[in-house]
């Protein structure tokens, strides 16, 4: 699929469960550069429709972040909870189609996945979780631009698109907004490249284009694990946008700024110009332990 350089938009999805720590400083930056070295637009947009998860204050305090390290984006920032309303018209859409079904299945009984084998044969008491029924002859395979070729998976079986508390599932969500948006390029961590079958699925259920994906390395935890607020990894300190971008641009491997490069906004300009995704080429996982002092060290 070609797409010509002036229609690219990309985007930012930060789900606010708390600050951005160094990981998602990588995400948010590939992002931004794959962006604007295409000539396009780069949106924000919040992803807060599972308020149970989400942190006070961490809305503000990313956008705050953001805005620390320069990295503007356009137009208003989407917030999924004024979302609602497109995402009933997606699922109305899938009942249409007979892709839903209802399932009462508790938590407790469900397999690896959430997969509920049809336990409840769609009978119950109390609300029911809506699943979108999967054909699991659906190819699956696709082109990631910077991980290549990722073999075809199975999908999960019946996966959830709203759940039975009302939420509505991130799969169903991401999908209703990166359409709705006219997103052509989604840069997001690896983590994500587990999923990214079962929304290219939706997509193909609704009748949407699907985007190109590009999935950039996540940082690790001393733990192995990707760095998130559940290993401890530190919020980025906004006072030193300069040192977090450099660093940054380093471990995603892209041409080193002069030190002329003085600012955070001329780090980007650089970085921007010299854009080189080539080098994050199958690269899914980079250990972060070394960003930080041990504690003790300032
Ligand atoms: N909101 C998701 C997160 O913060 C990212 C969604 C996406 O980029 O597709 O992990």
């Amino acid at each position: 699929m070609t797409r010509s350089a002036g229609s690219y938009c990309g985007r930012f999805a930060p789900s606010p469960t708390g600050p951005l720590h160094f990981g998602s400083l990588l995400a948010a930056l590939a992002s931004y550069l794959d962006a604007r070295a295409h000539g396009g637009r780069w949106l924000l947009r919040v992803e807060d429709i599972d308020p149970p998860r989400e942190q006070a204050g961490a809305s503000r305090a990313i956008i705050d972040s953001l805005r620390a390290h320069r990295l503007h984006w356009d137009g208003p920032v989407c917030y999924q909870h004024t979302r609602s309303g497109a995402y009933d018209e997606a699922l109305e859409a899938l009942e249409r189609k007979g892709l839903l079904r209802r399932c009462y299945c508790p938590r407790r009984v469900l397999g690896p996945d959430g997969a509920c084998g049809g336990r409840c044969g769609g009978e119950g008491e109390g609300p029911a979780a809506l699943r979108v029924r999967v054909d699991p002859a659906w190819p699956t395979a696709f082109e990631d631009r910077f991980q290549g070729p990722v073999a075809a998976t199975a999908l999960p079986e019946d996966f959830v698109v709203r759940r039975r508390d009302g939420l509505y599932a991130y799969q169903l969500a991401v999908v209703v907004d990166d359409h709705a948006q006219g997103i052509t390029d989604v840069v997001r961590g690896a983590d994500l490249l587990s999923v990214t079958p079962r929304q290219r699925y939706l997509q193909a259920c609704l009748g949407y284009r699907s985007p190109r994906y590009a999935h950039c390395p996540v940082l690790l935890g001393s733990d192995g694990r990707k760095l998130s607020k559940q290993n401890h990894a530190p919020p980025l300190d906004d006072g030193c946008a300069g040192a977090n971008l450099r660093r940054a641009l380093e471990l995603l491997a892209q041409p080193p700024a002069p030190a002329t490069a003085a600012t955070p906004s001329a780090l980007l300009e650089h970085a921007v110009r010299h854009w080189a995704p080539a080098a994050l080429a199958g690269k899914a996982a980079l250990p972060g332990d070394r960003l930080y002092p041990p504690p003790g060290i300032s």
